[in-house]
This record gives structure tokens, sequence and C-alpha cells, in this order.
């Protein structure tokens, strides 16, 4: 597999406004409150955060954005006004960066020193008044930044700066994802169909076509001992629930030259199958792509490049954790309960009970039986469900609050993995306001990326974003499509 960068590894710089009206010695004291700061920030989040100057002049601000930019390590920049920065001096340097911006509203001092305050102290921590400033001309430029509000110690604000940080990070690794596709969509379906150039532009994804028979020449090369090394693995996380020892076997050698394939080939970390699309292979690869996925790829099904595109920078951003392809299946309609799956292709960090390999016959895609992993489902009370769909004129991505539940009902018939969930706001609103937004029956489950993280991405994205949560009103939820559709097509 592509070796991922560690989220540590990315640097956030701090950039401080200021001016020279207030004489060195503040400026100094500036200087080091940032630096303070900057670094106990830094400690909180997932990415490194650096204080990189405090910015007095046009020129000045100009030539920290151009470092900001050529820095390749630099996903985003925070920005703070200690004192008071008239804001026309930002104005160029903004307008040439090309990398997030978080706001932060904070202060050196939590509290005013009530028996001391002077005018000196007024002219030093000046926030209220220079982050207004900066915000009327970041509002005039018409920039998505991200605005967070609190004392730098805050533990709220810490955790929303420590989000946008993640957030940040996976906009970054967005932009060098590249999806391996050994097929096209499937036949007749709509929902799975978009414009490939216009996830190039937007997110920066290379979705790639290869002939599946590519891929049979390199299954080919699978030698017995390779198989031998990723039985092993299989035998530590999974149990065996099957004699037919072959079968499993087949997939290992599967799940080996897909990760060959994608790894040898430019670096693919989105992978793209389809069931009725297997030349040359007897089973649809199902406990291949289960591994994979649980080892941080994206997958899409049935040529699905836009979800296997989101899956992986889902994963990337959740660390591998609790994140997947997910596919609302079929209702219980009393409990008001959705049971999502897959054919097969359900992700084990989904899993809340140890993994089982079976082998089962797979009725669709007239191939031999494949090998798959089942098991039940994790529980988690805030989890997410992603779709992106291509309007025609652009993409709209869409977040949905659900609740991964325990299964009510044991289901031993039931040959693959899979996770049951409650719609937000409720079922009844939560269904319809999907459908009415045009969401998939694909689409990326996670129960470690938040809401607001997505909403964030999606702005970082520039794209309209589609959010159902406890709050929404179906009517309300119909005008704002109505709302939005004018909006974007203003947009372009
Ligand atoms: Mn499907």
């Amino acid at each position: 597999m592509k070796q991922l960068k560690n989220m540590k590894d990315y640097v956030v710089y701090w950039l401080t406004g200021s001016q020279t009206l207030y004489g060195d010695d503040v400026l100094q004291h500036v200087a080091q409150h940032s630096e303070e700061m900057a670094n106990y920030v830094n400690e909180h989040v997932p990415v490194t955060v650096k204080y990189l100057t405090t910015c007095k002049s046009s020129e000045e601000i100009v030539a920290a954005v151009k470092k900001v930019n050529a820095d390749d390590n630099c996903i985003g920049i925070i920005t703070w006004c200690h004192t008071f920065s008239p804001a026309k001096m930002w104005i160029k340097g903004l307008k040439l960066l090309q990398k997030p911006m978080l706001h932060f509203a904070t202060q050196y001092n939590e509290r005013l020193p009530y028996d001391t305050i002077d005018m000196d102290f007024m002219n030093e921590n000046q926030a209220a008044h220079g982050d207004r400033e900066f915000g009327y001309i970041v509002s005039r430029l018409r920039m998505d930044n991200k605005v967070v509000v609190g004392y730098y110690k805050d533990p709220e604000a810490l955790k929303e700066i420590a989000s946008w940080c993640k957030v940040a990070a996976g906009y970054a690794f967005s932009k060098d994802v590249k999806v391996c596709r050994f097929s096209d969509n499937m036949r007749n379906v709509a929902v799975t169909e978009g414009d490939k150039v216009a996830a190039h532009i937007e997110m920066g994804w290379e979705v790639d076509y290869y002939p599946i028979g590519d891929l049979v020449d390199v299954i080919d090369t699978i030698t017995d001992e390779e198989v031998d090394a990723l039985m092993a693995e299989y035998a530590k996380k999974y149990t065996m629930g099957t004699d037919r020892i072959d079968v499993v076997r087949e997939q290992a050698k599967y799940e080996i030259a897909i990760d060959r394939f994608c790894t040898e080939n430019g670096g693919y970390i989105g992978i793209v199958d389809h069931f009725g699309a297997l030349h040359g292979l007897n089973q649809l690869p199902g406990l291949a792509i289960q591994d994979l996925q649980g080892k941080g790829y994206g997958f899409g099904a049935e040529g699905d490049w836009k979800i296997a595109a989101l899956g992986a920078v889902m994963q990337y951003m959740a660390g591998q954790k609790g994140t997947g392809l997910m596919e609302d299946y079929t209702y219980d309609l009393v409990d008001g309960l959705c049971l999502g799956a897959h054919m097969l292709e359900v992700s084990p960090q989904f899993a809340s009970t140890k993994p089982e390999i079976q082998v089962h016959p797979l009725g669709i895609g007239g191939k031999s039986d494949p090998a798959r992993l089942v098991f039940e489902g994790i529980e988690s009370p805030e989890a997410i469900a992603v779709s992106m769909v291509d309007m025609g004129d652009r993409i709209r991505l869409i977040v949905q609050k659900i609740e991964l539940v325990k299964y009510p009902h044991k289901m031993p018939k039931l040959p693959v993995a899979g996770c049951m969930w409650k719609y937000k706001p409720n079922f009844k609103e939560g269904v319809a306001a999907w459908i009415y937004a045009g969401g998939a029956h694909h689409t990326v489950v996670s129960s470690v990326v938040t809401a607001q993280e997505m909403v964030d991405l999606g702005n970082m994205w520039g794209m309209e974003v589609v959010l159902i949560d406890e709050n929404t009103k179906i009517e309300d939820f119909k005008k704002q499509l109505m709302w939005s559709d004018q909006i974007w097509k203003t947009k372009l």
C-alpha cells in the first residue's frame, strides 16, 4: 500500500496580525505570546502548529503567504489579531493564499485584569477590535474560512481546532487521491455516475481505468509463499469458519495482487470493481476487498469511483478506524431501522464481533462461491453517512447523522457483515430528506469522522453541502434545496 503521511508531519502555520503603531516592546510581547499560544495549540491537535510571524505590513503578509503556499508540508494557516491589524494590508496576501484558513478569535488573557487594566493593556490586547477588522476583509473577499472563538486553552475551542486541522489534512490528502478502476459503472445505474474531470478539478482525484485482465496478469504471478503469509495474517485477525481453504486462498491471492497493482502503478488508494466485470477471476473479491478496506483503502462497488475516493479521504481523517463503504440495503419499518451491508464488501473496521471467514454462494454475478468476512456491526450514537452525487452542474455532498445500533435480533442466515442504524432526525424525515437531496444508496459511513468535519471539508472543496441532522424539518429542507440550487447555479 502507498505510504500514507503521518498527520503530525503536516504543518499549520500561525500568523499573528499587528502593526508598528504600538512600538517594539508591544511587538515583542505579541511575538512571545503568539509563540507560546501556537505551541500550546500544537500539543492538542493531530498536526503540527507552528508560529510563523507577526504580520505588520502588506509586504510581510505577501512574503508569509508565499512561504505558506510553497511549503509542501503546510496544509493551512491559523490567523489571529493580537492587537489591531489594519486589514487593507491583508488584501494582497489573502488573495494569494492557496490553503485553508482558520481565524482564531482568541486572547492571550482569559479574564480582564480588572484591578490593573489601563490603556497600555487595552492597546496590547485588543483581539475584540482586531478580529473584526480582519473578519470584514475576509468576508469582503468572500473567502470560505473557518472561525473558532474562545480562550486558547479552552478545551472546546481546542477540540474545534483539532477537528479543523484533521479536515485540512484530509483536504491535502485528497489532492493526491488516485482511484484504480477495474470497471465502468454498472449498466443503467444513475447515481454512481459523475464527471471525473470535475472531481479532478475540485477534489484533486485522479480516476483511472484498467482492464480487469491487467489485474489477472498480476494474480497469476502471486506465489504460494505470499499467500501463506497473508493467510497467517488472516488467522491472527479472523476466525476461520470454513474448511474450503482453497476458496479463501484465492481471495488472499486477489488481495495481494490488487494491493501490488495499486502500489506499483503510481499509488492508488481507492479501488473500484464490479461484480459484472470479472473476466478471469472465479470469485467476486470479497474478503480481499474487506481486508484492504480494513488497512485504509477506499472502495467503491459497481464502478462507484466517487465513493472509493471519498472513502479513502475519510479513512485518512479517521485514522483507519470505523469508516468504509456501506449501502442502505433493507428497512425494518416497525422499529425504524436500516440494515446496511453490501453483497460482500463491508469493512472489518465496523466489526463488533470477531469477523469470521465464511464461504457461501452469491446469486449475483455468476461466479463461484466467494469467501467473505461475516460479523455484526458496531454501535455508535454519533455516526454519519456521506454521499456524493453529481447534479449535472456541480457535485453535491450529502451528510446525514445516523446512530449505529446493535442488531435487535440475531440474523443467523445473513451471509454478510452489516451495520444497523437509525436516521436523524427520525426515520420518516431522515429517509425523506435523503431522497429529496438525491443521496445515493452507496455511502461512506463513519463512526469517527463527524458531520461538522464533513461540512468543513465540503466548504474547503468549495462545494454544495447538504446536512441532515436532528434539526432537519422537511418543509424547510425542501426550501433549502431550492435556494441552494439557485445559489450554486449563480456561482457557476
Ligand atoms: Mn452496491
